[in-house]
């Protein structure tokens, strides 16, 4: 059975990132990128399933600028044994939103045929949490969105999922797509023989044109804006004075 992982690059978490001074989004420029972390969550979930003996072979994916490259050859490096990079403009005025990555991944479902699609839950950069949703819709595929655990028994997947005061244990029929969530697993780190060994692994370029995919974007950001600032705290002498200001000044109780 083939995994599919779809990788995004997305600036890294560490970042504290600066809107623009136009309101027209993030400033990108110089900023330390890396792999989406519910992403390396994914690519370790199907490096397991393939020592498992589950799997067979592991694609990453990745769509967006020449350097998502680097994102592949960590997913690469973490054990995918080859990968694919959909380009899209270097242009910074494109944006590549989630129905055209759920449009190019159906595309690779259809020429791949994998037993599993496993993404993250949601890219960190713009918290869409829609891609797999999109493109279990469009494949036709059961979907197991949030995963903490994955379990591949005879064609079917148990999932066990996160929701809301609790674990939700579904089955689904493969093939099927997954989404990850921070518990399912944790990353191995990558070591420097797997990252020479990368190196060497099959990287392909195509584009989405080639694959018959449309990527005009369907969404117009209209701005962008900093969070409200905080204002600075104040110490209380005592019990009472806090209960006051939380009565009469915050209001909130
Ligand atoms: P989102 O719906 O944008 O929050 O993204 C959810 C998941 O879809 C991510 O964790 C990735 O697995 C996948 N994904 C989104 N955008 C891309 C992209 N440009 N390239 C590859 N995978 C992506």
């Amino acid at each position: 059975m083939k995994i599919l992982v779809p990788v995004k690059r997305v600036v890294d978490y560490n970042v504290k990132v600066r809107v623009k001074s136009d309101a027209s989004g993030m400033d990108l420029a110089g900023v330390k990128m890396s792999m989406n972390p519910f992403d390396e969550i994914a690519v370790e979930e199907a490096v397991r399933l393939k020592e498992r003996g589950v799997a067979t072979e592991i694609i990453a994916v990745s769509c967006g600028v020449m350097q998502c490259q680097e994102t592949l050859r960590t997913a690469l490096a973490i054990g995918a044994d080859r990968a694919i990079l959909v380009e899209t403009p270097n242009d910074p005025s494109f944006e590549l939103q989630p129905l055209a990555v759920a449009k190019i991944l159906k595309a690779l479902v259809d020429k791949e045929q994998p037993g599993l699609v496993i993404l993250g839950k949601q890219a960190i950069d713009d918290d869409n949490n829609q891609t797999g949703q999109m493109l279990a819709a469009l494949a036709d595929l059961p979907q197991a969105t949030f995963a903490s655990k994955v379990e591949v028994l005879e064609g079917k997947a148990k999932v066990t999922r996160e929701v809301d005061g609790g674990l939700e244990t579904v089955e689904v029929t493969l093939p099927a797509v997954v989404t990850t969530d921070l518990r399912l697993n944790e990353p191995r780190y990558v070591t420097l023989p797997n990252i020479m060994k990368a190196k060497k692994k099959p990287l392909e370029t195509v584009k989405p044109a080639d694959l018959g995919v449309d990527v005009t974007p369907r969404i117009k950001t209209l701005k962008v804006s900093e969070p409200p600032k905080r204002g600075a705290g104040v110490k209380v002498p005592d019990i009472v004075t806090l209960v006051d200001k939380l009565k009469n000044e915050a209001k909130v109780i």
